[in-house]
């Protein structure tokens, strides 16, 4: 036979689109059309009711950057559309793609309840099926006019990304508003000839199925008539029904497809638009819901359900209804989807606490998988923060945006740096946005590693990231696929349904170890460094916060703040999202967190400060009292306590050198600064023993140019290391001492920038401090701080949540060479046997690690280097511009716990108040320093339970016992949600009033305390 496949297959691509598609609606009579722009941000539903309307007609510009328009369509369904399915059309000038990048509507009827959402891949609003004819049509649309960000020049600045520099030039032309018919049968046709075209394309070209179709779809084109299209099609499809019958293979890969709409809680858009976003989506995805029996729809992030609540709550008895049913999935039972590699430990239980406690509440629902689709990489913390939480699974796809190396599993156990192994699913369909394409179908099913093992795979269907979610196109599809020869099945199921069967399947998958390691978007460790500042000091504030508040209520009787602090974590939980706290989203976005930091920062301050007077008695003729929030006693302050200190005095000096510079001295250690303000030399007098790579200078400021080929303050490539300008040049270089410290004073200049540095050895502390101020104002730069150390070691630690992990310092595989930046939470530590170093950070997560090996004395220099600051125009064109302060330090001899110690110490600088009080005992005390309290507060059920966590923090076994100045009652191990749990491995045994402790390297355990009556 000739061979005519592509004709065939040309003739269906162009009869598809120019006379089937188009007789999807063959009627139509166009809408009246009245618009009211509001004049600043949303209003409430009821004002966009009521404003007056000025008459719209298709074509006309509408909508300034961030603007809201309320939308009227009225019109009058033709009597001789009796019988027949009569729907809106509404297009505000939507371009084909990308829903969520691009203006966005939700519909209301007058009685101002939501109807649905608006967007490119969803214009249509069913008005009767079937209509009588002469049906009074009005409905209302809150239309918003969001700027497009990214989808035409990608990463080019813009300063669209903020409602203060927009401008107010109308983004958007209305388009098509029409009522008219649908035809449901050509409809029907054109999914049966997408489903069939997209399948029969992903075929072998030897293989007779591909055959059978083209000729089934030739016969289907030949029953229709090209000027008549929809009295044909019925005809049509009956050709196909052959070809659609035929059954999957029995070894077919199984595809467990749940409808989802991943929302980025702020991005491209702020906070407020996300409640929106959330709104129109929520309404479209329970109306499809209600219209598909088979469907199911999974979300995952507490706070959009909160939203929804809050602002929408007509929808949200949709969702209820939908969740009672078990068909509106809450998923991942995290407060929000956020980044996981900066959060603290205590930050990221606390994602899991908040965000399965609200789904317990409102609907009581337990949903046992993490759910992060699309989070920049994950810590080796995570494992045992997500088994504490109650949960066992976790599902992402982001590892398949490496750049690099292929990741050899799509179902495993992941493993995490204490031994916590968590079974774990990447979707080989390689997105978050399936649209149930053909293409992607097969690719599931060609990438699928497991293959021969285990066969199914998840799915999670519908458009993302701005929203929109599954269409009922997506549906149709995935119906004519659930059991189609030549392609995997497709079923719609909850996660939990595929996480059960994908284990029980796979009794034994292989295991990774470690941190999943995203190979891109490492700069989101760096870009917007105010965001991760505020960060770091709430997370601070909050440990502060709760540990005096609970020990005045529990010393004093004053009351506990629960409401405050449940407020305060929230606020902070949801700017860890993974688009917020990674720097990645517009100016509006970073402007609005710095301000939200700073009112946060402002009432923790104050309960603090409340909290310590009350603890301290009155001030009158009182002392000063030192309060210690760090877990180790420092000088005589005990952990958790406060006591009254002799300030510290010493031999500290600084000495000028006859070749310039100083020699800073205090009796531990003796720090060489060069006439260039550079560290030469870290010396402890003890020991003799060097800590600066000789030959080298420490603590210098490095600045390279940085351009990434794409997602500018997302990524950082690695030809960035190619170009590199040492900032040795100095404006001034001054030396001070006095008892309680020596120190050096550098300033620098360079492009349009200063940086002022101060050095200082503070007295009795084998520490120097570094405290760095620049004003930056360069353009497409990354600058580091580096400090070349004379260790010779192949791996170095990094801390993460409740422990630290390994990384290597050489690059010998793709793997090791493609971590070029990672992070670190408080500090990084190398070590040779007997003799270590740290480096500790109070804000900063991203560094680089490098070694080389000296030709003059065979030695081996290790250099770590913290990265400061970048200056990407992408997608804030004034990215981290302006004033940043940072403080680091460098500890010479430190053994890992010594470096523990230092990274609590850094955040947690003593606070003095004066008061009657002699001292404050620590509620509790430990006495092994390697067991570390991670948290002091009162129980969330406010049963007056003390709730601490422990962890091992040195990656070895300790014992310990934990005792408490009040009258102890029992103790019992609980998970992350404060309810008893018998999951702890390690030993926790309650007996004389006290709490043995015997934990394995980097457990946690989480105890509630009862205070005797
Ligand atoms: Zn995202």
């Amino acid at each position: 036979m000739h061979d005519d496949r592509t004709l065939v297959e040309s003739r269906l691509k162009r009869v598809l689109d120019e006379r089937i598609r188009p007789a999807v609606y063959p009627e139509s009579v166009p809408l009246e059309v009245g618009i009211w722009t509001a004049p600043g941000e949303p209003v409430p539903v009821a004002e966009g009711l009521a404003a007056p309307r000025t008459p719209i007609a298709v074509g006309d510009a509408w909508g300034a950057p961030w603007g809201t328009s309320w939308i009227t369509v009225t019109g009058t369904v033709p009597e001789a559309w009796a019988g027949r399915t009569v729907e809106a059309l509404i297009d505000l000038g939507f371009d084909a793609n990308m829903p969520g990048f691009q203006c966005e509507g939700l519909v209301y009827r007058p009685d101002g309840s939501p109807v649905k959402g608006l967007n490119p891949q969803n214009q249509w609003v069913r008005i009767a099926a079937p209509a009588a004819g002469g049906e009074q049509v009005l409905l209302h649309v809150e239309a918003a006019s969001n700027p497009v960000i990214l989808d035409y020049h990608p990463f080019l600045p813009t300063e669209l990304g903020d409602r203060e520099t927009a401008g107010d030039r109308p983004q958007y032309k209305l388009a098509r508003m029409d009522l008219a018919v649908f035809d449901e049968t050509v409809w029907q046709l054109v999914m049966d000839l997408e489903v069939l075209g997209e399948l029969m394309a992903e075929l072998p070209v030897e293989g007779p199925r591909r055959w059978e179709i083209l000729r089934a779809v030739e016969r289907c084109l030949d029953a229709i008539d090209l000027q008549d299209v929809n009295s044909t099609a019925a005809a049509a499809r009956s050709r196909l029904e052959g070809v659609l019958a035929a059954p999957a293979v029995p070894s077919a890969h199984r595809i467990s497809a749940i409808g989802h709409a991943h929302i980025d809680s702020a991005w491209l858009w702020p906070l407020r638009e996300t409640v929106r976003k959330v709104a129109r989506t929520t309404a479209n995805m329970t109306a499809l819901l209600e219209d598909e029996p088979e469907f199911r729809y999974t979300m995952s992030q507490a706070q959009q359900f909160a939203w929804i609540k809050e602002h929408r709550p007509e929808v949200y008895a949709r969702v209820r209804k939908a969740v009672a049913e078990g068909r509106f999935v809450p998923a991942g039972g995290m407060w929000v989807e956020s980044d996981t590699n900066m959060p603290s430990s205590e930050a990221m239980a606390r994602q899991f606490v908040h965000g399965k406690r609200f789904f317990l509440d409102e609907f009581g629902v337990e949903n046992h998988e993490a759910w992060l689709p699309d989070t920049f990489g994950f810590t080796g913390g995570l494992p045992q923060i997500i088994r504490n939480a109650g949960s066992k699974w976790l599902l992402t796809q982001k590892i398949s945006w490496s750049q690099v190396n292929r990741f050899p599993h799509h179902t495993f156990l992941w493993e995490g740096i204490d031994g916590t192994r968590i079974f774990t699913h990447f979707p080989p369909v390689d997105t978050y946005n399936c649209s149930m394409k053909g293409s992607e179908i097969a690719h599931a099913a060609r990438n699928f590693k497991d293959k021969g093992v285990a066969r199914h795979s998840l799915a999670p269907t519908g458009w993302g990231d701005g929203g929109g979610g599954t269409t009922r196109e997506m549906v149709a599809k995935a119906a004519r696929m659930k059991d189609l020869e030549g392609s995997a099945t497709v079923r719609w199921e909850n996660p939990a349904e595929f996480f059960a069967k994908a284990e029980a399947e796979y009794p034994n998958p292989p295991v990774w170890v470690g941190e999943l390691y995203l190979e891109l978007h490492r700069a989101t460790l760096t870009s917007q460094a105010r965001t991760k500042q505020g960060n770091r000091r709430s997370e601070n504030l909050l440990r502060e916060a709760e540990l005096w508040c609970a020990t005045a209520t529990l010393r004093t009787g004053a009351a506990y703040p629960y409401e405050q602090l449940d407020r305060i974590w929230k606020t902070v939980l949801l700017h860890q999202f993974h688009d917020i706290l990674p720097g990645s989203s517009i100016a509006w976005v970073h402007r609005e967190a710095e301000a939200t930091y700073a009112a946060l920062a402002g009432e923790l301050e104050g309960l603090i400060g409340a909290a310590q007077r009350a603890l301290a008695g009155a001030a009158a003729g009182g002392r000063e009292l030192v309060f210690n929030a760090a877990p180790h006693t420092r000088s005589t302050v005990p952990a958790g306590g406060a006591a009254a200190v002799a300030v510290p005095g010493g031999v500290c000096e600084a000495v000028e050198r006859s070749e310039g510079g100083f020699t800073l001295r205090n009796g531990l250690l003796e720090v060489v600064v060069d006439a260039d303000g550079l560290i030469t030399s870290v010396v402890e007098p003890a020991t003799g023993r060097e800590t600066v790579a000789p030959g080298s200078r420490a603590n210098l400021l490095q600045l390279h140019p940085d351009f990434p080929n794409m997602w500018d303050a997302w990524d950082v490539d690695q030809f960035y290391r190619n170009t590199v300008t040492d900032l040795t040049g100095t404006d001034s270089l001054t030396a001070s001492s006095s008892p309680a410290g020596a120190s050096v004073r550098i300033t620098r200049s360079f492009g349009s920038s200063t940086v002022v540095q101060t050095l200082t050895l503070p007295a009795g502390e084998q520490r120097l401090d570094i405290d760095t101020e620049v004003d930056w104002h360069e353009t497409e730069k990354f600058l580091k701080a580096a400090f070349p150390l004379d260790v010779h070691t192949e791996r170095y630690a990094a801390e993460t949540q409740f422990g630290h992990l390994h990384r290597p310092t050489h690059t010998n595989t793709s793997w090791d060479a493609a971590k070029f930046e990672a992070c670190n939470h408080r500090f990084v530590h190398l070590e040779e046997p007997g003799w270590g170093v740290a480096l500790v950070t109070a804000s900063t997560y991203g560094h680089d690690v490098t070694r080389t090996v000296r030709a003059e004395d065979g030695g081996t220099t290790t250099t770590v280097r913290f990265s400061l600051l970048r200056a990407p125009r992408f997608p804030d064109p004034k990215t981290d511009q302006g004033l940043h302060r940072f403080r680091h330090a460098l500890v010479p001899g430190a053994a890992i716990g010594d470096a523990v110690r230092e990274g609590y110490r850094i955040g947690l600088p003593e606070r003095t108040v004066t008061g009657s009080a002699e001292r404050v005992a620590p509620l509790v005390e430990l006495d092994n320093d390697a067991l570390v309290v991670s948290a002091v507060k009162l129980a969330d059920d406010r049963s007056g339970d003390l709730v601490v966590r422990v962890y091992e923090a040195g990656g070895g076994r300790a014992r310990g016992r934990l005792t408490t100045s009040f009258p102890l009652a029992g103790a019992v191990p609980c998970d992350l949600l404060e309810r008893p749990w018998d999951g702890t491995r390690g030993e926790v045994a309650f007996e004389d009033g006290a709490v043995r402790l015997a934990l394995r390297p980097f457990e946690l355990v989480t105890l509630r305390l009862r205070v005797s009556a």
